[in-house]
């Protein structure tokens, strides 16, 4: 299927490793030029060299804390954009009696407040143009509470309403905003979660992955290029009538109807 992106220019943030470099991935391999961002410059650099080589697109990349108001200063710069997609790492586990108000701040600033800065910027350019594609990497989470994530359940709901309502908003102007909400996959933050299980239980790691997969229904975790296509599809000029939705990728696991 041709997407019809072809020549459009993709911000993708935290997309060196993971999830984010799918999308990034799938994104190139239709046609989309990028603009790519991690704090990591080294590993950055990496993954922009093998994109560029492999699908011949223009890839700018920006080494820089996306949750930071300089760091988004700094990817804004190479504006304008036609999709952007917000992504950040995910805050730590944890139980709900062990965070202070600093600690929810944190979370809120990189998992609500950042994307919701960085739709601020590129809505009023991709409306004036009359298109634009936003996708937002949240997290099954906001379906269905991880117990140890309370930050991460916490954050994600509130960026999750701001979509809610915002999405219809823009919707007229050819502009359409999603989430993309990511069971468990395999990356380096599934290596941290099952660590940290590792650690409380004293199992080994190949223990922690093969109980954690006998949890899904589909028997084991999602790829990177799994996600990244599901994000490709939602930027496409297919997906246009898709609009404010909350995309479970998290093979079954969520046990619920609707
Ligand atoms: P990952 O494998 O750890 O990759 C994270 C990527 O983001 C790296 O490229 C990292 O590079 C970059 N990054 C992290 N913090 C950043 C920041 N502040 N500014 C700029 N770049 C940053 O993580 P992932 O599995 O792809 O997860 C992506 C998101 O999906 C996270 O929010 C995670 O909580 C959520 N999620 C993941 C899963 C899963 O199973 N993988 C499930 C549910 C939700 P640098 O470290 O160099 O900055």
């Amino acid at each position: 299927m041709d997407l019809g992106i072809r020549g459009k220019r993709a911000l993708v943030c935290a997309s060196s490793k993971g999830l984010g470099r799918g999308c990034a991935e799938a994104l190139a391999e239709v046609g989309v030029d990028l603009v790519m961002n991690a704090r990591g410059a080294e590993a950055l650099e990496a993954a922009a060299a093998e994109i560029r080589a492999r699908h011949q697109v223009s890839v700018t990349t920006v080494a820089a804390d996306i949750t930071t108001e300089a760091g988004r200063a700094a990817v804004l710069a190479e504006g304008p954009f036609d999709i952007l997609v917000t992504n950040a790492g995910g805050p730590p586990p944890g139980l709900w009696s062990d965070w202070g108000r600093e600690d929810f701040i944190k979370a809120l600033d990189a998992n609500m407040l950042t994307p919701i800065a960085l739709m601020q910027a590129v809505l009023p350019g991709m409306m004036a143009q009359g298109w634009g594609r936003v996708v937002n990497i949240t997290s099954v989470s906001v379906k269905s509470p991880v117990p140890v994530l309370g930050l991460s359940n916490s954050a994600r709901a509130g960026l999750t309403g701001f979509v809610a309502g915002t999405s219809r908003q823009v919707a007229g102007k050819g502009v359409t905003i999603n989430n993309l909400l990511p069971g468990i996959h395999a990356t380096d933050r599934a290596i941290a979660l099952d660590s940290a299980v590792v650690k409380a239980r004293g199992i080994t790691m190949e223990q922690a992955i093969e109980e954690r997969a006998a949890t899904i229904p589909a028997g084991r975790y999602g790829t990177a290029a799994e996600f990244g296509a599901a994000c490709a599809f939602l930027c496409s000029q297919h997906a246009g009538f898709i609009v404010g939705q909350n995309v479970l990728l998290d093979g079954g696991a969520t046990n619920a109807t609707l």
